[in-house]
């Protein structure tokens, strides 16, 4: 067995993510920011903490990118009304959190760790900088349920790894190092082992969150199952805060798999990778991931596709013979060859002036990579139907929105250069959904005081 190396070598122009050379199941990989100050893995004990004075504390921004909201106040209640630099505060419970957002009315941006300041549109106002970094307690964990309860401020590394010593893991995978559980719901950030587990909304099980007026609302449970109620997770999943603050979190565990094994086929074409893809997908093969790494030349579209296998050692071994054999017949020749870990790009986002993340039919893969401007490169969950684009600062969004429409496709910026942000169409059309938006929006949060504008439409 071989190694499994990038054909294309580094297709994009980013480093990749920490996660990216993952060989275990569901880590974001790297290190993180922090430890959760509980040590209480295992324990099933809530930890307490001393609180802070919940006021807010000129602070520094550290990782928020200025560029990321506009932090010159607008709104009554301004902490620095026209400072470059916003307040920022860090509650050290749920109470604090209430108490902060009834006694306050300005305009706040929740921050986790600040690794996806620069996704979504840019707040239109940004009064207080909420941190959450003091919430950083996983307060319940009873291995033998496979459910933990963790604030929104426990780095997803950190919990990793207290996971990972009683043989689990939460089986989600972004590659943002440091990455926070609240920025990750909020973000609704998913990597590659989302094909096998799904997404944040289906690993959520319960969440608390503080509402724009103080109330705490909390909905789900410590029950995988749980029938009673409005499911309140997944509406704040990729809300980016503008719903509620997120304050903690209950999630639904998997165990460690033990052995992992990859399959890659070299690409010649991005109709190539589509067969390949659907031949995998439509298999009896259960694979964690199915990766594409592509860049798109002036005349094709070149690159490696990865079929990650996790399981008991026997699984793994047959399902990568069985993979490799099915891949091999649609290859034209190119070289597929198995592996024991997944290539350094596996889980990366690309980077670059301009980074999308498109959503499609998994059919259409071809047909979207084909819609990408010359010079684009990124990778794609390809069973799923999502890619990550790095592409030209002058691509035309508008065009490239229209071409993957018939595909019930969309392209939305997860990240820009500050200097572009300004001019760009963050979210692209509305849609159908935006009336509904529009009313939850109002309805959570009716005075607009959370995370204003980051949402579609200027929510
Ligand atoms: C008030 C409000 C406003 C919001 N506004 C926006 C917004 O404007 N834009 C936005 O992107 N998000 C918005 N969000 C966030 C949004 O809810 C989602 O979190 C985010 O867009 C990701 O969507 P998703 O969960 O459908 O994506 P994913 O689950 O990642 O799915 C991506 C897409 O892949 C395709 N797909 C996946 N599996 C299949 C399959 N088996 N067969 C066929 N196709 C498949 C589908 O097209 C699917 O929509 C908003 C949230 C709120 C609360």
């Amino acid at each position: 067995m071989s190694g499994a190396n990038s054909a294309a070598g580094e297709p994009f122009s980013g480093e990749p993510g920490p996660g990216g050379s993952s060989s275990g199941g569901g880590s974001s990989g790297g290190g993180s920011s922090g430890e959760p100050s509980s040590d209480l893995a295992g324990s099933g004990e809530p930890s307490s903490r001393e609180p802070s004075s919940g006021e807010p504390s000129s602070g520094e921004p550290g990782s928020w990118d200025p560029g990321s909201a506009a932090p010159a106040s607008t709104q009554p209640g301004s902490t620095q009304p026209g400072s470059a630099r916003p307040a920022s505060t860090q509650p050290g419970s749920v109470g604090e959190l209430a108490d902060l957002l009834r006694s306050t009315s300005g305009t706040l941006v929740p921050v986790g760790a600040g690794t996806k300041t620069g996704w979504a549109a840019p707040a239109t106002s940004c009064d207080l900088l909420l941190r959450t970094s003091a919430l950083d307690r996983i307060t319940e964990y009873a291995p033998g349920d496979l459910v933990v309860v963790a604030e929104a401020g426990v780095p997803l590394a950190a919990l990793q790894r207290q996971l990972a010593a009683h043989g689990q893991m939460l089986a989600l995978d972004p590659p943002e190092e440091g990455a926070t559980l609240g920025g990750v719901v909020a973000a609704n950030a998913s990597g590659p082992r989302r094909l096998r587990y799904g997404t944040v909304r289906d690993l959520l099980i319960g969440v608390t969150v503080v509402l724009a007026d103080g109330t705490v609302a909390r909905s789900g449970g410590k029950v995988v199952k749980n029938v009673a109620g409005y499911d309140l997770g997944k509406l704040h999943t990729g809300a980016h805060g503008g719903l509620g603050v997120i304050a903690s979190t209950t999630w639904r565990l998997h165990p460690l798999p033990p052995a992992a094994a990859t399959v890659t086929a070299r690409l010649d074409g991005s109709a190539r990778a589509g067969r390949l893809a659907a031949l995998v997908a439509r298999s009896t093969l259960t694979p964690t991931a199915l990766e594409l790494c592509w860049r798109r030349g002036a005349s094709a579209t070149t690159g490696e596709l990865v079929a990650l296998f996790e399981s008991i050692p026997a699984s793994v071994h047959d399902q990568a013979t069985r993979c490799a054999e099915l891949l091999a017949g649609e290859a034209g020749g190119l070289a597929v060859e198995v592996g024991d870990a997944p290539p350094a790009w596996f889980g990366a986002r690309p980077t670059g002036p301009l980074v999308l993340r498109l959503a499609f039919a998994p059919a259409a893969l071809p047909h979207v990579l084909d819609a990408l401007p010359p010079g684009a490169s990124g990778t794609a969950s390809a069973a799923v139907g999502v890619a990550y684009a790095a592409v030209p600062a002058a691509t035309d969004l508008a065009a490239l929105r229209a071409a993957v429409a018939p595909y019930d496709g969309s392209a939305v910026v997860l990240a820009a250069d500050p200097a572009l942000r300004p001019a760009l169409d963050h979210w692209g059309p509305p849609g159908d959904a935006f009336t509904l938006m529009t009313r939850v929006k109002d309805r959570f949060d009716p005075a607009r005081r959370l995370s204003p504008g980051r949402l579609l439409g200027g929510l």
